[in-house]
């Protein structure tokens, strides 16, 4: 055989290989058409409807009178302050009277005597109707949530101060969305909705402390995620803790003090 006859047959055997990869591979590709897969299984509105665990049934208060709800932890009813300690150490010593009590500016702060992590509190406050004084120095109190996290309370009728400091805020952390105070000497009422932290190992935040606050109905803080403690000065911190109580606070303004009642808290 020639040498161009050895050339000749190598091209052909070369085209009859192409021919026949290209063949089986339009075979292979055939067959991976053709395999199927299971559907999904069709849906039926019963697949999406869970029946446990139900709710557990609390039975509502007087929305009227704003009593606490059954399974609430009542920390004021109108009689005592055996639910409350005060900072400085012994019984809460504010001044419980006609079903209410009143801040007392010389014995301090008081805590609840039990720690909670989650929960919904309500109370009512009201400020004076002889109250006095501007700014943060109008009937400021304050409640602090697991003890670290302050909600403010001030007389913010026709009373300016700083925009973060307002009745509703997160003490120095935001903007409340809207002043709804009700005049000097009417009682306010507050709902708190405030989910704990969970906190890394090395102490920060896994999930921020959230909180939504609600007066006389009204929102002042949707879900607001707190950034750390309620510092006077500086920036809030970041500091790991466990559960804790609720803080009333004791400012240390010059103005009448407060008042609060129908104090209750269900856990979450
Ligand atoms: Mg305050």
């Amino acid at each position: 055989m020639s040498e161009r006859t050895d050339i000749k047959l190598i091209t052909t055997d070369m085209r009859k290989t192409l021919t026949a990869i290209i063949a089986l591979t339009v075979a292979f590709s055939a067959a991976a058409q053709e395999k199927t897969y299971p559907e999904p299984e069709k849906m039926s509105p019963g697949m999406t409807e869970f029946w446990t665990p139900q709710p557990k049934v609390v039975t509502p208060g007087d929305i009227l009178t704003n009593s606490a709800p059954s399974d609430a932890i009542v920390l004021f009813d109108g009689r005592n302050l055996d639910a409350w300690v005060s900072a400085n150490g012994g019984a809460a010593k504010w001044k419980v009277h006609d079903g209410v009590f009143t801040v007392d500016k010389k014995t301090g702060d008081i805590l609840t005597k039990e720690s909670f992590g989650s929960f919904q509190l309500h109370l009512e406050w009201c400020v004076p109707e002889n109250i006095t004084g501007s700014s943060q120095a109008r009937g400021n109190s304050g409640v602090y949530l697991q003890d670290k996290y302050e909600i403010q309370i001030l007389d913010c009728y026709h009373n300016e101060t700083y925009a973060n400091g307002q009745t509703g805020s997160v003490y120095k952390q935001v903007i409340p969305l809207a002043n709804a105070m009700r005049k000097p000497g009417e009682w306010n009422v507050y709902d708190i909705i405030y989910s704990a932290p969970v906190f890394n190992e090395d102490g920060t935040y896994k999930v921020a402390p959230q909180v939504t606050v609600i007066q006389n109905g009204i929102v002042l803080l949707n879900n607001f995620t707190i950034r750390g403690t309620t510092e006077y000065i500086g920036h809030p911190r970041v500091v790991p803790h466990g559960d804790g109580p609720i803080r009333l606070q004791s400012h240390g303004d010059k103005s009448e003090p407060i008042s609060f009642r129908n104090i209750w808290l269900r856990k979450m």
